[in-house]
């Protein structure tokens, strides 16, 4: 809209000086200029006033507001009497250069920093005053875009580095300053050399010689040094920078550090190559089960190429009668939910079935959404082979274990009998033979009958153990009664031994199967015996220990080495070094057998070189 007034206008105020408002005096004056009177009243302006404002005041009536708003530039209202030129002819001073925007009545806005001056008459009194508005939209705007550069040059992930033609630094963002390690002081004035590592200079000629001729250079990948030391992969993009003229004097450098990029493309290869190289399956697969990878362990397990099988349903490899596995495994992964090692059935692209085992899991995108599964399958015929091979020869020890303990049972028991009619005779011809020598000889018969005997009984109880029959009757007894009854008749068999006994208490009753104990001393006390030196001295000592009796049995032999310990109370074990000891490695068994069923254990303690320490308790 063409304003009102179309050059300038002008009134001349009772008692104003005029001299600086005569018509035409200010109107070809490239900037905005007005005057008013000393109450604010606008006295004349000029065109450029008109063009600033989008309006014209009416003279002689409207009052320091030229425009339809002034605003402060925050953009809060400016009250009139805070107006500069308000101010100004209040305190009789004159203002410059703060700035205001002034907004149209069509919304548009100005950036202006009015210069307002008082004037006085010839008297020296204020008349008015003058005010030149300067346009500084354009100015703060560019400042402003200045400004804005500089936060995102400062925000930026990315060094960004500018240097002259002769590659010296002329500046240096805070994201250089953390990648590089030099601050913006310790770099800037230095030369770009700084940065590139000795065999890699050269570089630097190529990308001034692109630079001066016009030219960019885009993501380039290289590497950099650090202050440091440390090398930095780096991707490059460097442009020309020119100056008002258009006159290249130097360039741009944005730098972004590709260490987490190469990391994660290095990670992706490795992960790649295991894949690839695994011989498990490894499947990916849609959410609506549509095969979207396919490694070599799949290629050879199913005999489908990746080509064949990319693109196609799951369904290729599943057994129709299994269909309802797939609906069931997808409502898991689904769920968020991983399937572990399911064993099941999938089909070869010739029909043939495998037997598998199937772990699944989700896969999901950056932002945790599942859109698919990853699906391991490894093939578990030999596996299964295998587990039937072992179950097949398991089978076939048991039954021949069986057997043999069968075998046992029967053998000792056909020895029982005629071994029991020799003791019977032999227990008569004790009585019958006169002479010396007789006697002595019905005696050396009957300890090995007896040791015999002893023998074939054992055989006999691992027998019934074996088959649940060892059988238990127990009665109150005196363990220490026993203990010497067990002494005296292994005098016949040790002679020269001593057995030293110590008992914490006279009272040694306990309730037990005392020929079932009997058995177990009698092997404890044996064992002590046989596996210790002619000289070795056996103590054995009664005492009560919490709710039970203990009984310990301590020899001086050379103990058992730590690495048979566990072994020494199974079923025809003998330690290596026993075998010049008679022994058929069932004693141990069969005691501690006794004394488990009757809700007690049997150990063995400091076994070393000066001899072992085997106890009993029996809850009194
Ligand atoms: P056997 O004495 O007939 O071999 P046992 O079952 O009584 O069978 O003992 C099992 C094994 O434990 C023995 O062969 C021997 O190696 C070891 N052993 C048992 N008692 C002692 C001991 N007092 N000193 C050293 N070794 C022993």
């Amino acid at each position: 809209m063409a304003p009102q007034i179309a050059h300038s206008s002008s009134i001349h105020p009772d008692n104003a000086d005029v001299s600086v408002a005569q018509d035409g005096l200010f109107e070809n004056l490239p900037v905005a200029v007005y005057t008013c009177d000393k109450n604010g009243v606008f006295t004349s302006f000029n065109t450029e006033a008109v063009e600033l404002w989008g309006t014209a005041p009416v003279l002689g009536k409207d009052q320091f507001l030229g425009s339809w708003k002034m605003l402060k530039l925050n953009g809060e209202p400016l009250p009139v009497e805070e107006t500069p030129m308000a101010i100004s002819l209040r305190t009789g001073k004159s203002m410059s250069g703060e700035r205001f925007l002034i907004e149209r009545k069509d919304g548009s806005r100005v950036t202006v920093a009015p210069y307002p001056v008082p004037l006085y008459d010839t008297n020296g009194n204020l008349s008015g005053g003058m005010n030149t508005l300067i346009n500084v939209t354009k100015i703060a705007e560019a400042e402003h875009k200045q400004a804005l550069l500089a936060a995102i040059v400062n925000t930026s992930d990315d060094a960004i580095i500018s240097k002259n033609l002769d590659g010296i630094i002329s500046s240096w963002n805070v994201a250089a300053e953390r990648m590089f390690g030099y601050t913006a002081k310790e770099a800037i004035n230095r030369h770009i050399s700084m940065l590139l590592p000795e065999e890699r200079m050269e570089e630097e000629n190529v990308i001034i010689d692109h630079i001066k001729r016009g030219l960019k250079v885009d993501h380039f990948e290289t590497i950099r040094i650090a202050k440091d030391g440390t090398e930095i992969p780096i991707s490059l993009t460097i442009s020309p920078v020119t100056d008002a003229r258009g006159k290249i004097v130097g360039a741009s450098k944005i730098a972004r550090s590709i260490k987490e990029r190469l990391f994660s493309e290095e990670k992706q290869a490795l992960l790649a190559a295991i894949v690839e190289t695994s011989e498990d399956a490894i499947i990916s697969k849609t959410l609506d089960g549509i095969i979207s990878t396919w490694n070599s362990g799949a290629e050879k397990m199913f005999g489908y190429t990746a080509d064949e099988a990319i693109g196609k349903h799951i369904s290729i490899l599943i057994p129709s009668d299994r269909n309802q596995e797939e609906i069931l495994i997808l409502s898991s992964i689904k769920n968020g939910m991983r399937v572990d090692h399911f064993e099941t059935i999938r089909v070869h692209k010739s029909g043939k079935q495998i037997p598998i085992s199937l772990s699944i899991s989700p896969i999901m995108d950056s932002s945790g959404k599942i859109i698919g599964a990853s699906k391991i399958a490894r093939d578990i015929s030999l596996q299964l082979q295998a587990q039937s091979e072992s179950k097949r020869l398991y089978e076939q020890i048991k039954e021949l274990n069986n057997k043999k303990d069968e075998f046992i049972g029967i053998a000792s028991h056909e020895l029982k009998t005629p071994l029991t009619s020799i003791y019977g005779y032999l227990q008569i011809l004790d009585r019958l033979v006169n002479d010396e020598t007789g006697v002595k000889f019905v005696n050396k018969t009957l300890i090995q009958v007896r040791k015999l005997t002893a023998l074939v009984s054992d055989m006999l109880d691992v027998s019934k153990i074996e088959a649940g029959k060892l059988e238990f009757n127990p009665k109150p007894f005196e363990m220490k009664a026993l203990i010497h009854e067990v002494i005296e008749l292994l005098e016949q068999t040790f002679p020269n031994r001593s057995i030293l006994c110590s008992f914490q208490s006279d009272d040694t009753m306990i309730l037990a199967d005392d020929r079932r104990i009997e058995q177990v001393l009698i092997n404890l006390f044996t064992n002590a015996l046989k596996y210790s030196p002619a000289t070795g001295l056996v103590e054995v000592s009664v005492f009560l220990k919490e709710d039970n009796m203990v009984v310990s049995v301590k020899d001086q032999g050379a103990g058992i080495p730590a690495d048979k310990l566990p072994h020494i109370f199974s079923k025809f074990y003998r330690a290596d070094d026993a075998s010049r000891v008679s022994g058929l490695g069932i004693g141990l068994y069969i005691s501690h057998q006794i004394i488990e069923r009757h809700h007690g254990q049997l150990w063995v303690e400091n076994t070393g070189s000066t001899g072992s320490t085997f106890c009993f308790s029996l809850p009194v």
